[in-house]
């Protein structure tokens, strides 16, 4: 059976959100049964939820296997219509009662009491209720204990619902936290890594590089003549030739090493586990990943692009890990392979790889 009013499709509505229909038994609800069983002085008690077209039981004390009967206009059908406890003390001679398959069928049902279970929200999504196969009827004392178990039913219900949100709310909040440290760690235009993570994970990787055995490298590198770009061409375009020359020293990294984005057009590259003469082939390998294919553009010829960058190889032996040392020599050895006629790399001692062929 199912009533087509708005109010019947809120509460339907509502029994959903508790998500609690189907869901296996739970020694809660089936404590509370027992105890209203007790209290009532009754074999049966049951936690109902008032489906669409059934009533389902979360919680039976009484009959084993009992889950679940059609939905009729009466007993727990009729109790979640009521604003307090709903008594029928003879069924079988009641004619709201005298045809309900738990009165005709083999249980026997005479006496019913269930008190409707109210959601903070004033939904009523099924009831706690005793039944015996007497005819009988309950004092206050004992409509008054089942009142109570009923509002700790709900009290239960209310706390899954809340656990489930809270639940679903931390879930959100972590990928909000990881989606906003990505955004935090990562340079949106390139997406390599932005300054502050750069700079901390590389800290964090020198300090690694001068406990082992091999060491590492810093590489500053900077794009030639881009202010001309931007001027030429327009910022669009000038962005476009960054995220261009970021991904193509990305691709001529290793898997341990780093590559951000820690100025304008000014990038930092650490090699990870190098000799200085490996990091002096690597960087190179940048560089000429870098200028090796003009970057094309939308609508006009493509574009000859070139970084110079300057080296710092951090030995083992370079102990504390000097950062911001080695960055400043790195910095002066970019200054130098500029002056120098740019497109190139130069050491922070001064040597230079070979300067590319006109
Ligand atoms: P050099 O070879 O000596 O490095 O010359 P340069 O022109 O590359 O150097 P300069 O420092 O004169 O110019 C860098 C320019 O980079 C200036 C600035 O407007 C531009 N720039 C900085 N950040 C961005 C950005 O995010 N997008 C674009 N399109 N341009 C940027
Ligand atoms: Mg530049
Ligand atoms: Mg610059």
């Amino acid at each position: 059976m199912s009533l087509d009013t708005d109010g019947e499709f809120e509460r339907l509505n509502a029994l959903r959100r508790y998500a609690i229909l189907d869901t296996p038994p739970e020694g809660a609800f089936d404590r509370i049964t027992a105890l209203a069983a007790e209290m009532l002085d009754a074999p049966v008690a049951m936690v109902s939820l008032v489906d669409a077209n059934r009533i389902w039981y979360k919680s039976v004390h009484g009959p084993a296997g009992l889950r679940e009967i059609a939905r009729g206009p009466t007993l727990c059908g009729a109790a979640i219509e009521e604003d307090g406890v709903y008594m029928v003390e003879q069924a079988s001679a009641d004619p709201r009662t005298q045809e309900h398959p738990l009165v005709t069928g083999p249980f026997g049902l005479e006496f019913y009491i269930g008190v409707p279970l109210k959601t903070h929200e004033g939904y009523v999504l099924g009831t706690l209720c005793c039944m015996d196969t007497r005819p009988r009827s309950a004092d206050l004392r004992q409509r008054r204990y089942l009142e109570t178990l009923a509002a700790i039913v709900m009290d239960e219900i209310e706390l899954r619902r809340s656990a489930a949100q809270i639940s679903r709310l931390s879930e959100a909040l972590a990928a909000a936290c990881s989606d906003l440290e990505r955004r935090a760690c990562f340079d949106p235009l390139t997406g390599v890594l932005a300054r502050a993570a750069m700079l901390d994970r590389t800290a964090r990787l020198l300090e690694r590089a001068v406990a082992g055995t091999k060491g590492a490298a810093l590489l500053v590198v900077d794009v030639d003549r881009f202010k001309g770009i931007n001027d030429t061409y327009g910022h669009g375009v000038g962005d476009r030739v960054l995220k261009e020359v970021a991904s193509r020293m990305a691709g001529s990294c290793r898997g341990g090493d780093l590559l951000g984005r820690i100025g304008g057009e000014e990038f930092l590259a650490v090699f990870a586990e190098v000799t200085e003469e490996e990091a002096m082939t690597i960087a190179e390998r940048l560089r000429e990943a870098v200028c090796r294919t003009p970057v094309p553009l939308p609508g006009g010829a493509p574009l000859e692009v070139s970084v110079s960058g300057g080296l710092r190889a951090v030995a083992p032996s370079d102990k504390p890990a000097p950062l911001a040392d080695s960055m400043a020599e790195a910095d002066a050895a970019l200054y130098a392979a500029k002056s120098g006629g740019r497109n190139r790399i130069v050491l922070s001692d001064g040597s230079q790889m070979p300067p590319p062929a006109a």
